[in-house]
């Protein structure tokens, strides 16, 4: 049995140098050489000692998933759609902005969620990515990009699990690729340029605070229970009191001193002024009237087929927003990118999940790198989440 290195954090290689008999900080040099330097050859990695270099390549490897495809968007947004096998893919998507670079990464192929408004959701679940394949959508950007652009600065400076998936029903793989974006000794980014964004999975979210608390964002969505569970079935195990009372015991260890929730606008179904009215005794109210400190960002649907909803028009997305932003919550809108990009959740991806033709329509993928003017951005463009 081989190893995939990129499934390890710094603990998990230190122990796999020891089985092979090396010392522990053998693993320090191993996670530099992947991580920051983004070399895969053993050979190259030349101040490893050398009985180490030729041991390796028996047991071990470095590998990123296969890219089916490639979308570069002309203000600078790509979106890479991954090979996770049996028909299934997954996508990742780098967001360049003036002053940051965010990498939006899945978690799974498909969700078992099933979100009403989101199409992952609608697929269903296939698989959990393991670490490897997490860690390695940033490790494949983070030096594709570095190569392209001839530099050894960083590119993606923020990280958010807002792809395909719930990160926190993969928690076991997703720990270990967390702690690698926080390590110094690999991407080194900060806790708060970190985001697991999660629908909610209650125990979990407590779990998270303890073991590698990043900052959080939690899709909320609707203002009760009621209407919650509808859009947000898990809602129905974790309702809304259990949900709040997590974020609130998650705050303390957050990066930062508020979380966000996340609010796609659907109309007529969570848009009015009553839901806004609603949202805001639901935070100002809570724990007694001490509140929650947190902050809205609503998203504006990017409708799919079959969905059987629509995106609430600007004028009804502003108004929600002033009224959240008169009671002192503040509230950002999400941008979409250009008018060359058609903002989706995962909506390339999920065509490859349909699984009619899926090897036909594989075949066409593989084929179609490129540069296109339209691409389609998961939901998780994740404007203004930081
Ligand atoms: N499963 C996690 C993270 C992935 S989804 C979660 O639900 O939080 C990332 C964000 O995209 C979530 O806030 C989700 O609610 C939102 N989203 C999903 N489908 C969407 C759609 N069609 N339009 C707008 N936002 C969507
Ligand atoms: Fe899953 Fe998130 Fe989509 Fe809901 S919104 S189905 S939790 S990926």
């Amino acid at each position: 049995m081989t190893a995939n290195l990129l499934d390890f954090d710094l603990e998990g290689l230190a122990a796999f140098c020891e089985e092979l008999g090396e010392k522990r900080f053998r693993a320090t040099q191993l996670y530099r050489w992947i991580h920051q330097r983004g070399v895969r050859d053993f050979d190259a990695m030349s101040d490893l000692a050398k009985s180490l270099r030729q041991k390796l390549p028996d047991v071990a490897y470095i590998a990123s998933l296969p890219v089916l495809s490639r979308q570069n968007a002309s203000d600078g947004t790509i979106k890479w759609l991954f090979d996770v096998g049996s028909g299934d893919a997954v996508e990742a998507v780098y967001i360049p902005e003036s002053d940051r670079g965010t990498l939006c990464i899945s978690s799974q192929a498909g969700c078992a969620v099933g979100c009403r408004f989101c199409s992952t959701g609608h697929q269903g679940f296939s698989r959990n990515l393991t670490t490897a394949e997490i860690i390695g959508q940033l490790w494949f950007v983070e030096h594709t990009l570095r190569a392209e652009r001839n530099t050894t600065d960083r590119v993606v400076t923020n990280v958010v699990m807002m792809g395909m998936g719930e990160p926190l029903q993969n928690y076991n793989a997703l720990v270990p690729a967390l702690r690698t974006m926080l390590h110094d000794n690999a991407y080194g980014l900060s806790r708060r340029r970190v985001t697991v964004s999660t629908s909610g999975v209650v125990p979990m979210v407590d779990r998270l605070g303890l073991d590698c608390p990043v900052a959080l964002a939690v899709s909320l969505h609707a203002p009760n229970d009621a209407l919650r569970s509808d859009l947000v079935p898990l809602n129905r195990k974790y309702p809304l009191a259990e949900l709040l009372a997590a974020c609130a015991r998650y705050l303390p260890h957050a990066p930062r001193d508020f979380l966000t929730f996340e609010y796609c606008m659907l109309k007529g179904v969570n848009d009015q002024p009553s839901h806004a009215r609603e949202l805001i005794t639901l935070v100002t109210s809570f724990n007694g009237g001490q509140g929650l400190h947190c902050k809205f960002n609503l998203i504006p649907f990017n409708p799919f087929p079959d969905s059987g909803l629509t995106c609430s028009d600007k004028a009804t997305v502003q108004a929600f927003a002033d009224l959240l932003s008169q009671a002192g919550i503040v509230t950002t809108v999400r941008k979409t990118r250009g008018d060359d990009i058609d903002a989706a959740c995962g909506q390339l991806a999920g065509e490859v999940l349909d699984r009619t033709n899926a090897a036909t329509r594989m075949a066409t993928l593989r084929q179609g790198t490129g540069t296109v003017h339209t691409i389609q951005v998961t939901a998780a463009s994740a404007h203004n989440v930081l």
